[in-house]
């Protein structure tokens, strides 16, 4: 193995997120292990010999909070990765579960470094620092800096290698070429970026949807809803989590904003004023209680060039978390029904942009997303091959419809991205139509259905 490999390894290890950003817990793993290799310490360990110190240095890096300091989750973490040795880990069970633990305490297995990770660390001086920086390189850029140091590893993140920090109007064709710069996932409303010192959190408002912010009319403030698009929001979502940090600390964060057919522009710092809850429908149209951020533009980060009225209600932390007793009246004039919803959706996938063909823009990933929401309300939950015979109703683990939103019409071939040329199948019905026996005959008849479910979606009252 050599140090390239090695921290090739190290960016693909999937770090699980814990209160908003990258968990710790497989960094300390690996550092302590790097650590030991540099000091000729053996290879390999019995759990019982190690498992209090792993959980003492990772306790010390969630701030005394000893809920989540197990060595067990990234001891067995990390048994898929060339980095890593575990006896016995064919018959390891999930790193994140609850027999984690007790599959550790009852086999008592020997890990650490695999072989040729322990030899280049072991001969290779260089190494070890290239190793250590890889290896925190996803955490926030202080948190990595206090996980070398608890390492006694003194070499600084080359600050000169970070990017600068973006300035208000930059502007970037989308979230990938965002996240090409800062690293960080590309989803979500809220995120910080590895490749930045300091911990500063962006939130990104995207009218593509699915939930527009409001602006509110008059005052420039903008009321922005929290993360969770199924559901009751909870605040210990990870980009909830953010904003409270941001919030409860009186932070500014970036606002990001994207017009429908325009480009992210990190338009100017916010900070957030208050926090409320509402009724709002989820993307099945479901009722449930969301969080609504307001967020007031502010010309600095600095808090002490915010007007005087701002910065005073960012100092009164206000909240309100009352919440209507009830959803509003689903039956009055103004709450949308089904209908008005699958017609709504169906007219923003139809929506003509008068770009030649072949030219794919925001606005037309927006269309197909509406197409697809307005596929999977029509579908209500269930599988539309009338002759299903697998589970059409069945559900993920979250509750959600186990469909799978397909063109009866391939867009290769000519068929449009509109609902009434597309169909929800569960993923049976989806097999049998795209590499099943009969699957022409499956074709010419979900293509009248898809018609026939399309206009009565439309003609729906409901
Ligand atoms: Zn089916």
């Amino acid at each position: 193995m050599t140090v390239e490999d090695a921290v090739h390894y190290l960016a693909r290890l999937r770090l699980r997120r814990a209160g908003g950003s990258a968990s710790v817990h497989q960094p300390i793993v690996l550092l302590w292990a790097a650590v030991r290799a540099a000091a000729g310490e053996p290879r390999l360990v019995r759990w019982d010999s190690v498992r209090t110190d792993l959980s003492k240095a990772i306790v010390a890096q969630l701030d005394g909070d000893s809920r989540e300091a197990s060595a067990a989750y990234p001891v067995l973490a990390l048994k898929a990765s060339p980095l890593w040795d575990l006896e016995a880990a064919h018959q390891a069970p999930p790193a994140h579960g609850s027999g984690a633990a007790r599959w550790l305490n009852d086999h008592n297995p020997q890990f650490g470094l695999s072989a040729s990770t322990y030899a280049l660390l072991a001969t290779d001086a260089d190494a070890l620092d290239r190793f250590a920086l890889a290896a925190v390189d996803k955490l926030d850029g202080t948190r990595a800096q206090q996980v070398l140091n608890a390492f006694g590893i003194t070499v600084a993140r080359p600050a000169d290698s970070l990017p600068p920090p973006p300035v208000v109007g930059q502007a970037f064709p989308g979230r990938r070429a965002i996240a090409a710069v800062w690293g960080g996932n590309f989803q979500g409303g809220m995120a910080t970026f590895p490749r930045e010192a300091e911990r500063v959190v962006n939130i990104f408002s995207d009218d593509n949807g699915p939930y527009p912010d409001r602006r509110v009319p008059g005052s420039g403030r903008i009321e922005y809803v929290g993360q969770g698009q199924e559901g009751p929001q909870k605040l210990s979502a990870q980009g909830n989590a953010l904003m409270e940090w941001t919030r409860a600390e009186g932070k500014a964060a970036r606002y990001w904003h994207r017009p429908v057919d325009g480009p992210f522009t990190f338009e100017h710092w916010v900070t957030i004023v208050g926090r409320h809850r509402e009724w709002q429908r989820d993307r099945n149209n479901q009722w449930r209680i969301v969080y609504v951020y307001d967020l007031a533009p502010v010309g600095s980060p600095h808090p002490e060039e915010w007007p005087i009225d701002v910065a005073a209600e960012v100092a009164s932390r206000s909240i309100d978390d009352t919440v209507p007793a009830a959803p509003p009246d689903t039956t009055a004039l103004d709450a949308p029904t089904r209908g008005d919803l699958y017609r709504n959706l169906t007219a923003r996938a139809t929506a003509r942009s008068g770009r030649p063909a072949g030219v794919r823009t925001a606005t037309e990933y927006a269309r197909s997303a509406a197409a697809r929401e307005a596929v999977i309300l029509r579908a209500s939950g269930s599988c539309e091959n009338p002759a299903c015979t697998g589970m059409p109703c069945d559900v993920r683990p979250d509750g959600t419809a186990l469909l799978e939103v397909d063109h009866v019409e391939d867009l290769a071939r000519g068929g449009p991205d509109e609902p009434v040329n597309m169909i929800a199948l569960c993923p049976n019905c989806h097999a049998a139509k795209t590499r099943g026996a009969n699957r022409a005959a499956l074709r010419s008849r979900l293509r009248v259905v898809a018609r026939r479910a399309h206009a009565a979606a439309l003609e729906d009252a409901q």
